[in-house]
């Protein structure tokens, strides 16, 4: 029987299963072989001290090289199909068909973005278009760049991009917000309106992005901000009952303990209650594996001291 499996191999995975292969816990890594957290190969990471910039899958190769430096923890290429609860723990099914049973489980199994309908999007998803500006903002100063939608959330997403270019146009697609606060914001930051529908955006020669406007010549920019949102990245929580908030993250306590026993969850998938909103980013993901996976070993060191003792003294507010 193993100590724990953690599902997902992104940034909060690779975390807690160093934690746990530190503390000489048998941990089973499990991510499928092709991508498909919300990092994918090819991008840039930002903002994580000793590794800003770094592309993701070399963050990654340098995180599974540390792993193979802990005997407790194994990797492997397959994802995590099904789980069925035990008496002591789980069994857990992976694609592969193979099964394993483990004491804990750790889902880590990020977020899916969901895209604004534009022709061309996902090519250019993370490498000319993008949504956080704390990620990316900085590597475009100087460049021609623009925010789709008319909402008021567009045009304060403009007016922060300001600090980063004189040249910021809001392509509203003819929905301008008429409140005060929009009209104010666009004329004292000087934020050029264009109203005009986009068609499709591509990648620009050189970098950067092209978008089709109907009616009107292309623009070539440093980057497009879009709206975006998220959904579960695995419908493991869901299968398994975890609580999940009206957010669409599951509820988790400060060591990542989930309302259903022995099941923990960490990185942009959970969140603490009143933390919703709080951004997502690789050193919050790293943060919140970390302790995940010191809850699930101080939770086993627990139940091995006093094996009468309930299997998980902490959980997450609404636990049953
Ligand atoms: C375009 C883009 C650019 C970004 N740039 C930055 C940046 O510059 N700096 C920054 O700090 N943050 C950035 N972020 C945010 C950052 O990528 C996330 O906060 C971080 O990746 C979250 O880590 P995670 O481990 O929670 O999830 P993920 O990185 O999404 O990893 C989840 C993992 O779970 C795996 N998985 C899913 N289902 C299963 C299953 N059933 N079985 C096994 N494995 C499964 C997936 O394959 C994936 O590897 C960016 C996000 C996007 C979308």
């Amino acid at each position: 029987m193993l100590d724990a499996v953690v599902v997902g191999a992104g940034p909060a995975g690779l975390s807690a299963a160093l934690s746990l292969g530190r503390m000489r816990r048998r941990c089973l890594l499990a991510d499928p072989p092709v991508e498909a957290g919300r990092t994918p190969a090819g991008r840039r990471m930002h903002g994580y001290p000793t590794r800003d910039g770094v592309l993701v899958e070399d963050f990654r190769s340098l995180a599974l090289g540390e792993l193979s430096g802990y005997p407790g923890i194994e990797v492997r290429g397959s994802g995590v199909g099904a789980v069925a609860p035990l008496d002591d723990g789980f069994q857990v099914t992976l694609a592969d068909r193979s099964t394993v049973r483990s004491r804990r489980l750790l889902l880590a199994t990020g977020l899916l973005d969901r895209l604004p309908p534009l022709v061309g999007v996902e090519a250019v998803w993370g490498r000319g278009v993008f949504s956080c500006p704390y990620c990316h903002a900085w590597e475009l100063r100087g460049l021609p760049l623009a925010v789709l939608g008319g909402a008021v959330g567009s045009v304060r997403l403009a007016v922060h991009l300001r600090r980063f270019s004189d040249d910021v146009v809001l392509l509203t697609e003819g929905s301008t917000d008429a409140s005060e606060e929009a009209e104010d914001l666009l004329s004292r930051f000087r934020i050029r309106v264009d109203p005009a529908e986009v068609t499709r955006v591509a990648p620009a020669p050189g970098g950067g992005v092209e978008v089709r406007l109907r009616g009107a010549c292309p623009l070539l920019l440093g980057g497009l901000f879009v709206p975006q949102w998220s959904v579960q990245g695995s419908a493991l929580p869901e299968a398994l009952g975890c609580a999940i908030s009206a957010q669409g993250r599951v509820r988790v306590n400060q060591f990542g303990h989930t309302s259903v026993a022995g099941v923990y969850a960490a990185g942009d998938m959970a969140k603490m209650a009143g933390a919703e909103h709080v951004a997502r980013s690789v050193a919050g993901a790293v943060a919140a594996g970390a302790q995940a996976g010191f809850g699930i070993d101080q939770d086993l060191l627990l139940t091995e001291a006093a094996p009468a003792a309930p299997a998980t003294a902490v959980r997450a507010e609404g636990a049953r």
